[in-house]
């Protein structure tokens, strides 16, 4: 057959299981998990995969799994991504009684749009006639919430990282792996269907410790009152850039205050520095660092300055894209698509971005804000059943040129070693 004839068979098939597909996605939104706690929701995938006759490979990195396909040979290898992981909203109608856990960032669809790939080139035989290897990866903790379970879980030696695709890479998930491909849901209005190559600046976390003078340290009070005046010079500097060098337009410092809370002679505060490329971003991050010694300093105070990896920023690749565009030909009309745009939010996704090309398209079919209790699945085929088929359709494509289309692949700004060294290099 040739790849218009493939295309058209994984369509009818996801088609043909179109219901057991939403199915699965909305038993997933029945028991949500937050990161590195999807037992259940791992549980759930094993068994679609082990219908399609599929080996998994079991809590890879403490929840998640890896199934495998092979077609002919080993090149390209591609990964097919699905994210596990729910958030925390207790205010939604649909949350869990007892964890206030909720899909309100739609990874349930994520899930389903990774299955639906599966059966569209698994259950048809396709495979046997692609070229390269296909890991279906369902991937945990993508969200940068619950730290505090999260530093627990490093303490304990069970991670290193917070989030799932950062964990993934460090454990060799990705060594071998050419490109990856995952979708998202968003709420884009009723005018648009898919967003193609969006984009998104990253973050660092980072905590300080603002400790008083300690020759006041008999006298507690005065010891916070100058632990607090070095916090608001260091956040005042912060906030207003001044002699910092810093460019406001690309960077931006949050508060977050439920962290400034007064320890004894202390005050903790903890803030996020954003930049749109790893070297911006760590570049603002030391600038801010010296910042906050030298606010410090001029009081004689001191800061314990603890900074944690979030995540680097999602970047495009060309070459991917255009590809993933001639497949929504006869799916997704022109005027409904929206190409490079800059989303707001933090994707973890954009640390594998720096080291592999990777496609990261958001469709629609959700409503309301992503993590709000507004958020709701309102159409299963545009959110999970069209993007199963779009990208069931580019996988035949970049799976069956012979010439090798990886070749035309803009390459990554990073390897492996480099990353983690990024990553190191941010942790101390
Ligand atoms: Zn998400």
């Amino acid at each position: 057959m040739n790849t218009k004839e493939l295309k058209i068979e994984a369509c009818a098939k996801i088609d043909e299981y179109r219901d057991d597909i939403i199915k699965v996605v909305k038993k997933i939104y029945d028991s949500p998990e937050t990161g590195y706690k999807e037992k259940k929701t791992t549980e759930i995938i094993k068994k679609e995969f082990a219908k399609l006759k599929l080996e998994t490979q079991d809590n890879i990195s403490i929840t998640g799994l890896k199934a495998q396909a092979k077609g002919k040979g080993s090149k390209p290898h591609l990964a097919i991504l699905g994210e596990l992981d729910a958030v925390n909203c207790k205010e939604h109608p649909d949350s869990d009684n007892s964890t206030g856990a909720i899909h309100a960032c739609g990874h349930n669809n994520q899930i389903g749009i990774m299955i639906g790939v599966a059966y569209g080139l698994i259950k048809t035989n396709i495979i046997s006639e692609l070229d390269g290897i296909i890991d279906f990866l369902a991937v945990p903790a993508e969200e940068y919430i619950e730290l505090k379970y999260k530093e627990h879980l490093r303490e304990q030696g069970k991670i290193k990282y917070f989030g799932g695709k950062q964990e993934l890479i460090r454990r060799g998930y990705f060594d071998d792996v050419d490109l990856a491909i995952m979708a998202h849901s968003i709420d884009i209005g009723e005018m648009k269907d898919v967003i193609v190559g969006p984009n998104s600046q990253g973050f660092i976390r980072k905590k300080v410790k603002f400790i008083g003078y300690e020759n006041l340290s008999e006298k507690i009070f005065e010891q916070e009152i100058n632990a607090l005046d070095a916090a608001v010079l260091a956040i005042n500097g912060l906030s207003t850039g001044s002699g910092t060098n810093i460019d406001k337009n690309n960077t931006r410092i949050y508060i977050n205050n439920e962290e400034l809370l007064k320890a004894s002679g202390s005050i903790i505060m903890e803030t996020y520095v954003k930049g749109s490329t790893v070297k911006e971003l760590i570049n603002v991050n030391q600038k801010v660092n010296r910042l906050i010694k030298e606010a410090t300093k001029n009081v004689e105070a001191r800061a314990e300055i603890n900074d944690t990896p979030g995540y680097f920023p999602l970047l495009n690749y060309e070459g991917l894209m255009d590809i993933f565009v001639d497949n929504l030909d006869g799916i997704i009309s022109k005027e409904k698509v929206i190409k490079n745009f800059t989303l707001q939010g933090f994707f973890d996704s954009g640390d594998l971005s720096q080291i592999i090309p990777v496609l990261h398209p958001f469709f629609s079919g959700v409503k309301g804000s992503l993590h709000s209790d507004t958020f709701k699945t309102t159409d299963y085929d545009k959110a999970v059943i069209t993007p199963a088929k779009v990208i069931a359709k580019t996988v035949i494509d970049i799976l069956s040129d012979r010439e090798n289309k990886l070749k035309k692949f803009n390459s990554s700004p990073y390897n492996k070693e480099e990353y983690l060294s990024f990553l190191e290099k941010i942790s101390s």
